[in-house]
């Protein structure tokens, strides 16, 4: 079964969107207001005009100026917004993501300016995705990341935080930051973001049982047993983690080749942009609309 691709946005075609600074302005313009809308100040529905001299926009009923940028992170910046724009683009069409070292190369800006711009678009990132309950058939599987240390693996790791990824089948991966690896804790998580009557498929971490009474089907496979994937033919359901472990293999190959060492106070972030991308993949231009969309 072939999925066919959505073509990718290229960097022609970015260039054709956004020759300038001023067309990605009145993109955000589009974006935020419209170029007609309802005037916040007369109350007409009313075209707005572009303001020569300011970054602004003229209502054609009362005259007041609409800055687009207003309360966005392009607001009190002095990157020119084809190039806050440009950074997004890479964010979006590469995919290992961005590092700040990548981006100061690329844009030809501070590593400094570069790195609070990666961050800040992480942050838009992490607005766009709505949050639903994961409902269906769900894979719940933790990994532990970032750390400088290599540790002992899996369990237990030192300076690492723990995360518990969450894929539902055909559909989207979330990931959330837990303390420990608890029965409370590992509990709490599902209940939190699993629906009511899904499917749940976990290795041996979360006990048999431990979701019991609470309206969940609940399937483990032993990987210490070296086991995979079991077929329950009771239900028809193959109960595996296959799918969110090759979530966590790529997020790791990536922050090891793109990113040297992730703290563990942006983990969140990173987590947030690989989830995106994961969730959108195979489109590009939907992708980077929704993040700016977000400013
Ligand atoms: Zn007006």
């Amino acid at each position: 079964m072939s999925k066919s691709k959505l073509p990718a946005f290229s960097v022609r075609d970015f260039f054709q969107r956004f020759p300038d600074d001023e067309a990605c302005l009145t993109h955000i313009m589009e974006v935020r207001f419209g170029m007609k809308h309802v005037c916040r100040k007369c109350g007409v529905e009313s075209t707005f005009h572009r303001m020569t001299e300011r970054r602004a926009f003229a209502c054609a009923s009362c005259g007041d100026h609409l800055y687009p940028t207003a309360g966005t992170v392009f607001e009190d910046t002095r990157t020119p917004l084809q190039l806050w724009f440009y950074a997004i683009y890479l964010f979006v069409t590469t995919r290992h993501g961005v590092s700040g070292k990548e981006l100061q190369r690329q844009l030809g800006v501070t590593y400094k300016t570069a790195w609070r711009m990666g961050m800040k678009i992480r942050e838009l990132i992490g607005g766009v995705d709505g949050f639903e309950m994961l409902a269906g058939h769900v894979e719940l599987d933790e990994a532990y990341v970032g750390g400088r240390r290599k540790g002992k693996r899996g369990r237990g790791a030192e300076g690492k935080t723990v995360v518990m990824g969450m894929k539902e089948r055909g559909g989207k991966v979330r990931t959330e930051v837990i303390p420990n690896v608890k029965k409370d804790t590992l509990r709490g998580v599902v209940l939190r973001n699993v629906e009511t009557g899904a499917t749940v498929s976990t290795d041996e971490l979360m006990s048999y049982g431990l979701l019991e009474g609470d309206g969940y089907t609940h399937g483990r496979v032993k990987h210490s047993d070296k086991e995979w994937a079991i077929y329950d033919y009771r239900t028809d359901e193959t109960y595996s983690t296959n799918h969110v472990e090759s979530f966590w293999k790529l997020f790791k190959a990536s922050v090891r080749s793109t990113h040297i060492h992730v703290s563990s106070k942006y983990m969140d972030r990173y987590l947030n942009e690989f989830a995106f991308r994961s969730n959108h993949r195979d489109r590009q231009n939907a992708m980077f609309d929704l993040i700016v969309s977000r400013v």
